[in-house]
């Protein structure tokens, strides 16, 4: 199991859900995050921040490495990679995937007593659009869907 954690940006109108990959980093290990109103805050630094979509997040790296070569894990940390390789990144496409997959199970809740076969299929349907969607915006994770 993956911890789940929820994490608001730096001016507090925006609220992320975070994945740890592994449980290896932990919440502390994410400096900062910056939503794309706030992100003004932040002074951009290469070696310590990745940007999705007009967020940024601002990582320990010195603490990550360290986690991670506690499991054996010796390549060389970048924002990149701790992102990427789901070490802490959205918990799934974007910061707010688990509402969007949340509002479209309470949505089509009634259909499931109507017609459990139609609710299955759309479910899967809605949600492959949401996918092609955030796809299509450029978020990150999902390129790699
Ligand atoms: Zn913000």
């Amino acid at each position: 199991m993956c911890l789940q954690h929820r994490r608001d940006c730096a001016c507090g109108r925006q609220t992320a859900y975070l994945n740890f990959y592994d449980n290896i980093l932990t919440p502390e290990i994410l400096v900062a995050l910056y939503c794309p109103e706030c992100r003004h805050l932040a002074t951009w630094d290469e070696e310590s921040m990745v940007e999705d979509c007009g967020w940024i997040m601002e990582y320990d790296l010195e603490g990550a490495q360290f986690l991670l070569r506690q499991r054996g894990i010796t390549r060389e940390v970048t924002p990149e990679f701790l992102f990427d390789e789901g070490y802490l990144s959205w918990q799934g496409f974007t910061p707010h995937d688990l509402e969007v997959n949340a509002a479209l199970h309470r949505r089509l809740e009634p259909l499931i007593k109507e017609n459990l076969p139609l609710y299955l299929k759309t479910l899967k349907e809605e949600w492959l659009a949401y996918v092609e969607e955030v796809k299509a915006a450029g978020w990150r994770k999902a390129q790699r869907a």
